[in-house]
Parts: C-alpha cells; sequence; structure tokens
C-alpha cells in the first residue's frame, strides 16, 4: 500500500512539528505512484508493506495572506482531492476562523481525518470530547485522532488510521 497523505491546518498547529516525527529515515524505497507537479513532496515515511508519502498542497501557504480568490480556492480543492487521505489539523481546544477557512476546502469524496494536536496541553479530558464533538458536527470526518505532535504521543495510533486508506 502506498499513498499521498496532506498535512492540512492553518498556520501554528503543528503541521510541521507533526510532519516531521512521521517520517522516518527510511526513504530508500520509492513510491511507484506518479508523481504530480501539483504535490509537494515533504516527506515520506517506509513500513514493510506501506509507505505514507506526506505533502503540502500548493496555496496553503498564502492562507493567512488574506482573502483567497476563485482560482487559488479551485487549485487547492483540486489537489486536496486528488490525495488518498487528509489530515486536517487543529489545536486542541481551540478553533477560530482562521481553522473554518481551510476547513471550508476539505474534499467531500477523500477520506479526512482530523487530527487534534497539543493534547499535552488539554486538562480536562471531559471538554476535550465536548469539543471534539463539536468540531465533528461542523463535517462529516472519517475519523478522529487526539496526538502531541511535540512529545510523539499517539502518532502510531494515527498512523493506524490513515493506513487503510492508502
Ligand atoms: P505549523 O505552522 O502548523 O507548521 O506549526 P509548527 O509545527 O511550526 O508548530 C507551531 C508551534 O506549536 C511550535 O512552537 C511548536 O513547538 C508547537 N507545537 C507543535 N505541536 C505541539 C504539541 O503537540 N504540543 C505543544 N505544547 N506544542 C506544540
Ligand atoms: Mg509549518
Amino acid at each position: 500500500h502506498c499513498g499521498f497523505v496532506a498535512i492540512v491546518g492553518r498556520p501554528n498547529v503543528g503541521k510541521s512539528t507533526l510532519m516531521n516525527h512521521l517520517i522516518g529515515q527510511k526513504v530508500s524505497i520509492t513510491s511507484k505512484k506518479a508523481q504530480t507537479t501539483r504535490h509537494r513532496v515533504n516527506g515520506i515515511h517506509t513500513e514493510d508493506n506501506a509507505q505514507f508519502i506526506f505533502v503540502d498542497t500548493p496555496g496553503f501557504q498564502t492562507f493567512h495572506k488574506g482573502a483567497l480568490n476563485e482560482t487559488l480556492n479551485k487549485s487547492v480543492k483540486d489537489s486536496l482531492g486528488s490525495v488518498d487521505c487528509v489530515l486536517f489539523i487543529l489545536e486542541a481546544m481551540r478553533i477560530s476562523a482562521a481553522d473554518r477557512e481551510v476547513m471550508a476546502l476539505l474534499p467531500k469524496h477523500t477520506p479526512v481525518i482530523l487530527v487534534i494536536n497539543k493534547l499535552d496541553k488539554v486538562k480536562d479530558k471531559l471538554l476535550l470530547q465536548e469539543f471534539i464533538d463539536g468540531v465533528r458536527a461542523e463535517f462529516p470526518f472519517t475519523d478522529c485522532e487526539v496526538v502531541s505532535a511535540k512529545h510523539g504521543q499517539r502518532l502510531s495510533e494515527l498512523l493506524d488510521k490513515v493506513r487503510p486508506h492508502l
């Protein structure tokens, strides 16, 4: 199994930190999948029987700079639709207009996994569950996992939820 996995979310949710922990050093096995120029590959995680190719999507870097025009909006949607799985990252207990701007671009026909990051900062697990339920009511996420990218917590559980979609 081999597939493209997009990591998306507003600045500062922990995308780079997550990516750094997810990718190993084993990059020797190369993908048989045609790599399109619309994807910017950031890292590859290889297992015995699976390969996760993590990508950024063109356009996402300019998010914070202002309103998205229709063309950019469409290009992001197209590239998100052509990966095998999308990880939508949120910071635990925080959702803002910037997060919802990204959420509005999530594809409807590709698995999207909600990743709640910065679990280490959460004191109240009951409030966390309420937060997650609220977010899941806003979009039909395929699955959800809570992680701490910084401390490397629950990342294997996250990969377990991505693997079936490769
Ligand atoms: P990006 O802009 O989405 O790529 O976010 P970064 O990966 O650059 O992280 C933004 C900030 O959040 C940095 O200061 C990270 O150290 C911090 N951060 C990322 N993941 C975690 C986490 O799991 N827990 C905590 N406490 N901080 C985190
Ligand atoms: Mg980053």
